[in-house]
C-alpha cells in the first residue's frame, strides 16, 4: 500500500490544542506536511479567561517536533479577521505557502432553543462559520494563485440531521454544509477541493455523552485518515460530506425525492397527494443549483 505522503505541503489546522484538530495536525505531520497548529486556549463553551492563551497550540507544535517533523503554534481567534488573516500569514512567513486548510476550532453553547441567547448564538456562529469563512477566505487567495488548494471543513451530524438544544451549533453547523459546497464549486478550476467531515469522536467536548467505554472505540484518531485522505491530492473528490467515527465512514448527502405534479387542485389536491410529495425513493442527488434546477424541470413535464 503506497503511503499518503505530504512532503512539500504546508497544513493550517484551527482548533487543534485539542481533541479531533491536535489528532489531525499530528498525523498530517508525520506524513511530512508542515504545519501551522492554530488553538486559542477555549474551553468547550469558548470562553478563554483562563490566561492559557495559546498554550495548547504550543505544546502540539512542540508534540511534533519532538517526533521529528515540523510545526508552529499560533494563538488566534479564528473568528476574527485578524485571527484568521495572521494565521495564514504566519503559514506563508514560516513556510512559503499553504496548502491544505483543515477548519476545525469548534465551541458548544447549548440550551434549549426557548432559552438562547443572542450572545450564546453569536458566539457559536462566530467560531464555527464565521471561522471557516475568515480562515479559508484568508486562504483562498494563496490556493488560487498556486492552482491547488484541499480544505477540510467540520460540520457535525447534529447539524446535517439536528438535536435538540443545539440551535446554535446546528445552524452553525449545516451552514458550513453550504459554505462546503459552494467553495467546491468555485474552486474546481483552481484544483482547490473542499469537503466536510460529520465527527463522533470521544474528546472534552463530548466526554460527558458517551460512557467511558467508548473513550477508545471513539478515539480522534479513527476520524483522522478521512482528514488525510481528503486532504490528499491523489484524492479529487470535492463538495461532499462524510460522518464518521470509530472507523465507520459514509458519505451524507442532500437527495431530492421524486416529488408530485400538481394541477389545478390547489391545497386539498397538495395535501391528497402528501404522501407522493414526501415520498424518498428514486431520488437523485444534485451537485449544484443549475443540477437541481434541471431535475425540477423535468419534474413538470
Ligand atoms: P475540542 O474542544 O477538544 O477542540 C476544539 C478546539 O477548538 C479547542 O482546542 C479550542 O481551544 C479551539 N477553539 C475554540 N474556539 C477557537 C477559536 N475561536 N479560535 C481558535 N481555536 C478555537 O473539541 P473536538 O471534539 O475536538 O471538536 C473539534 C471539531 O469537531 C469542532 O468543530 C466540533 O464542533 C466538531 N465535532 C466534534 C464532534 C465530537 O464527537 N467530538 C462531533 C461533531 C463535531
Amino acid at each position: 500500500m503506497a503511503e499518503l505522503r505530504f512532503d512539500g505541503r504546508v497544513a493550517v489546522v484551527s482548533g487543534a490544542g485539542h481533541g479531533l484538530g491536535r489528532s489531525h495536525a499530528l498525523e498530517l505531520a508525520a506524513r511530512g506536511a508542515k504545519v501551522v497548529v492554530n488553538d486559542l486556549g477555549a474551553r468547550v463553551d469558548g470562553r478563554h479567561d483562563d490566561g492559557t492563551g495559546a498554550t495548547a497550540a504550543e505544546a502540539v507544535a512542540e508534540e511534533i517536533r519532538a517526533k521529528g517533523g515540523t510545526a508552529i503554534a499560533d494563538g488566534g481567534d479564528v473568528a476574527t479577521e485578524e485571527g484568521a488573516r495572521s494565521l495564514i500569514e504566519s503559514a506563508v512567513d514560516a513556510y512559503g505557502r499553504v496548502d491544505i486548510v483543515v477548519n476545525n476550532a469548534g465551541i458548544l453553547r447549548d440550551k434549549a432553543f426557548k432559552n438562547i441567547t443572542c450572545a450564546d448564538w453569536d458566539a457559536v456562529l462566530a467560531v464555527h462559520l464565521r471561522g471557516t469563512f475568515l480562515v479559508t477566505q484568508a486562504a483562498f487567495g494563496h490556493l488560487r494563485e498556486n492552482g491547488y488548494g484541499r480544505i477540510v471543513n467540520t460540520t457535525s451530524p447534529a447539524g446535517l440531521f439536528g438535536n435538540f438544544g443545539q440551535s446554535n451549533y446546528a445552524a452553525a453547523k449545516m451552514g458550513i454544509i453550504g459554505l462546503t459546497k459552494t467553495l467546491a464549486i468555485e474552486g474546481s478550476k483552481y484544483d482547490i477541493t473542499a469537503n466536510a467531515i460529520a465527527p463522533i469522536a470521544f474528546t472534552r467536548m463530548t466526554e460527558d455523552l458517551f460512557p467511558p467505554g467508548a473513550r477508545e472505540l471513539l478515539s480522534p484518531e479513527k476520524v483522522t485518515p478521512l482528514v488525510v485522505w481528503l486532504a490528499h491530492e491523489d484524492c479529487e473528490t470535492s463538495g461532499e460530506t462524510y460522518s464518521v467515527g470509530g472507523g465507520r465512514v459514509a458519505r451524507v448527502f442532500v437527495a431530492e425525492g421524486p416529488g408530485a405534479l400538481l394541477g389545478d387542485g390547489g391545497a386539498e389536491e397538495l395535501r391528497d397527494n402528501w404522501p407522493d410529495v414526501n415520498a424518498e425513493r428514486p431520488y437523485v442527488v444534485p451537485r449544484n443549483l443549475a443540477e437541481q434546477t434541471e431535475v425540477h424541470f423535468q419534474g413538470l413535464t
